[in-house]
């Protein structure tokens, strides 16, 4: 069985806000083009808002809404969305420039480590053209799969959004991916050309491409070097040009939208917020529709892209604003807030993210599970998307299951904890959620009265409960240069895709579709497919329902003891192969004991696979002879600093990333 389901509902689109009925174009809507004064009046050195008079509470009145412009950034990963960011941030003026403004608008420690984008940034900048100042707020964003859901709500804030495509990788999978999200927002799409200073540099093919995949005419795109700055200012003249203003009424009640939530420990909740009608400002009452609790508004502000608090903020407008809310609940992305006594239609908000992976995690000692607990909720008050549970193992104690957007995002998320709280933890084979149909359950009318969500493989119900099993599967497009498609579909085959289609996107260039099973791809498909294209293939996929799978659950033993950190709900035909990778890589983490261990993999009480780690015990205090104490010091202390690491499964001790690293490379062919 398969069912269909539509494009990328888990990515939480679902609303075409401000739409002004505009199709997605690049070119001017019927505005007149700028006068030939006013193309001068451009030229002229550009007088910011000046950063004096912005410290003084800006004045947001002086900026009608024929005069705003919101739009986005969107591409592929590293084709240059934040270093196009930075460019416009100095060119308007909104921070200096200097040599050292790289990526400024990723602010987390993770983004700087990782050089991605997790998290989208909104920033306002001023800017003078044709002899007016125009408000333009750009929302920078994520360009990997896993937080696509981030780009989806960013674009509810805008009416328009500058595609960057690199100039020597040319259009890539999540170029697509979010090309399509614009397009369904109905938003205008402004092309970029990006990275023109490379050597192997091709714009004229990136712009035939763009082309013939989005049907956008190559004169509408803007060739650009964002690292050097090269007609970045031309950027600027197309979003006053080509980006309609939003399409929303000053004098109507406040309508906003809350589009966006950070969480601070001392101020609570910060909502971002797209003004759709009406105003706000310090001091007013105002009602959330969705808890339809009340507030008193602390501060309204912009973002520039630092918090900067204004006196009010108008409708057009994006901004931020605090309101004494202290809980996620009451700060639901997607919100609606009026004015007290002013209640509005509210807007139609986002569908929630879907989680597409789900994964235990445990402190390491339960001793510390009260300041994981709070560690995780803090967390999750900044990162909506992930979903918690509460959940509890016989080894492994009290702790949850998380579901997270991909695999991408459960190790920020991890990685933000050990960063951001210090707290280190157990994490499980993640898991994608599988269905079942119980045999208990009566049909009626094609409708099955039981089917159950199964996102822990140690609840997987006994095949003699179930009538059938059912996985997720995911559409996933692959790009990639012609010579290395033959790998590519082996590769796929090996994953039980099915293949859907297949274009060229320029001679030597092709596009492919195929149905994956999503527990095939989740973990370390990425992987696979750079290493048979040499890394020039891309991939993305967007959600397609359920199909039936034989499915059953796969324990690793350890001398016996199940170690639940490892249970998985593998396809049956696979079951062998994963079990006897797991016991390999397993084997190959974990040090020698004084006693000899079996590593088994079963389904059920049958053991499909086994590896033996050899007795042998090796103490660092042997060699340890003689008068030196503090090197003894020493060694006792790192040995207890690595009990700490350590876990008992029966009598044998493991160290903790043993598993990680099983995990990490899970074999899945
Ligand atoms: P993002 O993932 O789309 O936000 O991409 P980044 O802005 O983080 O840029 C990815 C990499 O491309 C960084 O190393 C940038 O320095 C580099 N880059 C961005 N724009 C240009 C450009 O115009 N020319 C060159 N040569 N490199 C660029
Ligand atoms: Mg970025």
């Amino acid at each position: 069985m398969w069912i269909p389901a539509g494009r990328s509902w888990w990515r939480g689109r679902g609303l075409a806000p401000w739409a002004s009925g505009s199709v997605r174009t690049g070119l001017p809507r019927s505005r007149p083009a700028p006068t030939a004064a006013a193309a001068a009046e451009s030229r002229a050195p550009h007088r910011p808002y000046g950063s004096a008079e912005l410290k003084e509470k800006p004045d947001m009145s002086r900026f009608p809404v024929e005069d705003i412009r919101n739009f986005s950034i969107i591409a592929h990963v590293d084709h240059g969305k934040s270093t196009l960011a930075d460019r416009l941030l100095e060119l308007t003026g909104t921070i200096d420039k200097t040599k050292n403004n790289k990526q400024v608008l990723d602010k987390l420690q993770v983004e700087r480590e990782r050089g991605i984008t997790v998290k989208a940034q909104t920033a306002s900048l001023f800017y003078s053209f044709g002899g007016k100042q125009y408000l333009l707020n750009l929302i920078d964003t994520p360009g990997h799969v896993d937080f696509s859901y981030e780009v989806s709500r960013s674009l509810s804030a805008c009416q328009g959004v500058l595609l960057v495509v690199d100039a020597n990788e040319g259009i890539q999978a999540q170029t697509v991916a979010n090309f399509f999200l614009a397009f369904e927002a109905q938003l205008s799409v402004i092309p970029i050309i990006n990275k023109i200073d490379l050597k192997n540099a091709d714009p004229e093919r990136v712009e035939k491409q763009i082309e013939k995949v989005f049907d956008i005419p190559s004169e509408e795109c803007i060739k650009i070097s964002a690292k050097l700055g090269t007609n970045v200012e031309s950027v600027l003249q197309a979003v006053i040009e080509r980006i309609p203003p939003p399409n929303v009424h000053r004098n109507n009640p406040l309508k906003a939208l809350v589009f966006d939530s950070t969480f601070d420990q001392y101020r609570g909740v910060i909502a971002n917020v797209a003004l759709f009608d009406g105003m706000v400002s310090k001091g007013d009452k105002i009602v959330s529709a969705h808890t339809l609790k009340t507030y008193d508004v602390n501060e309204v502000g912009i973002l520039v892209p630092n918090e900067q608090p204004t006196h009010k903020l108008y409708a057009g407008q994006v901004g931020y604003l605090i309101a004494g809310m202290k809980d996620v609940t009451e700060a639901q992305i997607g919100d609606t807030l009026y004015l007290h006594k002013h209640p509005v239609e509210p807007l139609p908000g986002f569908k929630s993210a879907k989680p597409m992976v789900f994964a235990g995690m445990y402190p390491i000692d339960q001793s510390e599970y009260n300041n994981l607990k709070s560690a995780i909720e803090k967390l999750t008050l900044n990162d909506s998307s992930v979903t918690v549970h509460r959940d509890s193992s016989l080894a492994l104690g009290a702790g949850w299951r998380l579901g997270f957007l991909g695999l991408l995002h459960m190790e920020v998320f991890n990685q933000r904890l050990e960063q951001e709280y210090n707290a280190s933890v157990i994490l499980t084979t993640p898991t994608v959620p599988y269905k079942a149909a119980l045999s208990s359950a009566k049909l009626i009318k094609d409708y099955r009265e039981k089917e159950i969500t199964i996102i822990n493989p140690a609840q997987f119900p006994d095949k003699s409960k179930v009538t059938e099993y059912l996985e997720p599967v995911v559409l996933g497009t692959i790009i990639t240069p012609d010579e290395y498609s033959g790998k590519i579909m082996g590769l796929c085959q090996t994953r039980r895709a099915v293949q859907k289609n297949m274009t060229f996107i320029d001679q030597n260039r092709v596009m492919l579709k195929y149905l994956f099973p999503l527990n095939e791809i989740v973990v370390d498909f990425y992987d696979s497919l750079k290493t048979v294209s040499s890394g020039y293939a891309s991939f993305d996929y967007e959600d397609a329902g359920y199909q039936t799978a034989e499915l059953v659950k796969m324990d690793i033993l350890l001398n016996g003891n199940i170690i639940e950190e490892l249970t998985t709900v593998v396809h049956k035909d696979k079951a062998y192969s994963v079990g006897k990778t797991i016991c390999e890589r397993l084997k190959d983490s974990l040090p020698r004991q004084l006693f000899e261990i079996a590593i088994q993999a079963s389904i059920g009480s049958k053991i499909i696979a086994r590896e033996t780690v050899k007795a042998y015990r090796k103490n660092v205090l042997a060699k340890c002879y003689g008068g030196d104490i503090s090197r003894k010091m020493k060694l006792l202390k790192r040995q207890a600093e690595g009990k700490r690491k350590l876990r008992k499964i029966g009598n044998i001790e493991v160290p903790k990333d043993a598993f990680i690293k099983v995990l990490k490379a899970q074999p899945n062919k």
